[in-house]
């Protein structure tokens, strides 16, 4: 699971260029076809290793619009089990 977008988005256009991953697209081309702003869950990383939180969040001027709750799970399959600032040990 990625950063979700919510229906509360006003459109802004404020987090497309912080996305590192370029994960973010608008209404016209999400491709569920839901008249929203949409995250690509196979791309989005929730920004760990690169921000303390999501920078689409960060720069998003609506507050609780950028959901997200698997930063220190194992859900997110492009984080591939790690969690943020595990160490990579080698068995
Ligand atoms: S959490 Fe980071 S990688 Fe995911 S959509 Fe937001 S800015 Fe992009
Ligand atoms: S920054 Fe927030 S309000 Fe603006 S387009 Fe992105 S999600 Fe929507």
């Amino acid at each position: 699971m990625a950063v979700i977008i919510t229906d509360i988005c006003i459109s802004c256009d404020a987090c497309l260029d912080e996305c590192p991953t370029e994960s973010i697209v608008d209404n016209d081309e999400n491709p569920t076809g839901e008249d929203i702003y949409y995250v690509n869950p196979e791309t989005c990383t929730e920004c760990i290793g690169d921000n303390d939180a999501p920078a689409c969040a960060d720069a998003c001027p609506t507050e609780g619009c950028i959901q997200w709750d698997n930063r220190d799970s194992a859900a997110n399959p492009v984080r591939d089990g790690k969690t943020a600032g595990e160490p990579c040990v080698e068995d």
